[in-house]
């Protein structure tokens, strides 16, 4: 059998996790700082709560299955409709407004590329119960924190309103909601495909030439409303600088969920697309079952911003702590290293052992090479007859012989030495 993994679906080194672990805690750390709290739903929702929330096309990329029970159930393919959902049924018992952020993989059947996926990290932070404009105004300044926290302050945000968009529609006498979700899809891709593209695609929708002249007319003289202009001056208040709010009249965002402000972050180079994207959804989760309770929120493409942090460099990990591999120079000294171990650990320090009795010292300090410690603290019977060890410092290449009593100290010196 050929070992291989399934396209967009990937295995994570030790190398990657250091990076994508630390942006978690940051996402964590700030999204707990604007007073979201956590919360996580199954991979597996009921196939009917995922189908016909997002729009024929995302729905074709949604993972389903029969179970064993002959239900059908899809995979998450987002975070919002769960949240949804989840609110749907626990609505009795949940305190409003509810402000929850989520990390979570969801898996779409995408057709994959750089920063596209089919199993991949989203980071959401929604707050439902509330129609004011402070709650988008919360969800922008959370994501733009975000973004300053990681280093990433060039990103901009885009902003738009579905209200805005269904209006000008409305005008240009496209009046059915579906036909004017459709428009918006097609919309959603002037980004990839250009005008041109969006205009061939509303044409073949069956809009004539120059109902798509009034579209395009009236996108480009299209203002933000009053809710839309409130939402912007709340987010400046919230310490969103003016220049990094951009209105972007043909922001329609793909998903038909949407019902009122929507942004989008991205950087300037634009190479990597959407960086976030979110909005008001405020009919979800009455559509779900639940009470008629409107929600806004954020799903933050972790892929795509693990990509650009490795791009301008800000990736890179600073170890922190020291690490040390302790050395039995053979077996007859297994007992004392195993307390020196247990000694080390005990302290808070960073240490392992060869996981096999009796191995060579050669072998040993190369593993430890390999592993990049940064100290080897030897074990011989000399050192055991004396109560002492080598400590060896791995980068330098140095070594001096410490009593044992002192070795919890002497390192916690080094490694502070070492690290300043
Ligand atoms: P969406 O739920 O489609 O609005 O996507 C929200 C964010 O998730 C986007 O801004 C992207 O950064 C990210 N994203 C969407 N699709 C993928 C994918 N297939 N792989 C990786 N990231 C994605």
């Amino acid at each position: 059998m050929n070992p291989q993994k399934l396209k967009g679906f990937r295995d994570f080194s030790a190398e990657d996790l250091k990076l994508r672990y630390r942006v978690i805690d940051t996402l964590k750390e700030v999204f707990s700082l604007f007073g979201f709290s956590p919360l996580e739903t199954p991979a597996l929702e009921m196939g009917e709560t995922l189908k016909g929330k997002y729009g024929p096309e995302a729905d074709k990329l949604l993972y389903t299955f029969t179970d064993r029970g002959g239900r059908e159930v899809g995979m998450r393919y987002d975070l919002t409709v769960p949240l949804s959902r989840f609110i749907a049924e626990n609505s009795g018992s949940i305190t409003l407004p509810f402000k929850r952020y989520q990390i979570q993989p969801v898996w779409r059947a995408e057709n994959t590329q750089r920063g596209r996926y089919r199993e991949f990290l989203q980071c959401d932070a929604d707050i439902v119960g509330s129609r004011s404009p402070l709650a988008d105004a919360e969800i922008i300044a959370v994501s733009y924190a975000v973004f300053q926290k990681l280093g990433l302050s060039y990103a901009a945000i885009q902003i738009n309103s579905r209200q805005v968009l269904f209006k000008l529609l409305t005008n240009a006498k496209i009046s059915s909601p579906e036909i004017q979700l459709s428009v918006l899809r097609s919309l959603d891709k002037i980004n990839k495909i250009g005008k041109d593209g969006v205009e061939k695609e509303l044409s073949a929708k069956g809009l004539s030439s120059s109902l798509i002249e009034t579209v395009f007319a009236n996108i480009q003289k299209a203002e933000p409303d009053e809710n839309l202009a409130a939402v912007i001056a709340l987010a400046k208040e919230l310490g969103v600088p003016a220049e990094k709010l951009c209105f972007e009249s043909t922001l329609s965002r793909g998903l038909d969920y949407y019902t009122g402000v929507i942004f989008e972050i991205s950087t300037t180079e634009g190479s990597l697309g959407s960086l976030a994207g979110g909005g008001r959804y405020d009919n979800l989760i009455e559509k779900l079952g639940g009470p008629a309770l409107p929600a806004t929120g954020i799903a933050l493409g972790f892929e795509r911003i693990i990509e650009v942090l490795k791009e301008s460099g800000l990736g890179k990990y600073k170890e922190t702590g020291i690490s040390v591999l302790v050395i039995p120079v053979t077996e007859s000294e297994t007992s004392v290293a195993l307390k020196t171990l247990r000694q080390l650990r005990q302290n808070g320090l960073g240490a392992e052992i060869y996981p096999e009795l009796g191995a060579k010292m050669e072998k040993q300090l190369k593993y430890a090479d390999r592993k990049g410690r940064d100290f080897a603290v030897i074990i011989g019977p000399e050192e055991t007859a004396n109560k002492t060890v080598v400590l060896k410092n791995l980068r330098t290449q140095s070594q001096e012989v410490v009593s044992f009593d002192d070795l919890t100290k002497q390192l916690e010196s080094c490694s502070r030495e070492s690290l300043e």
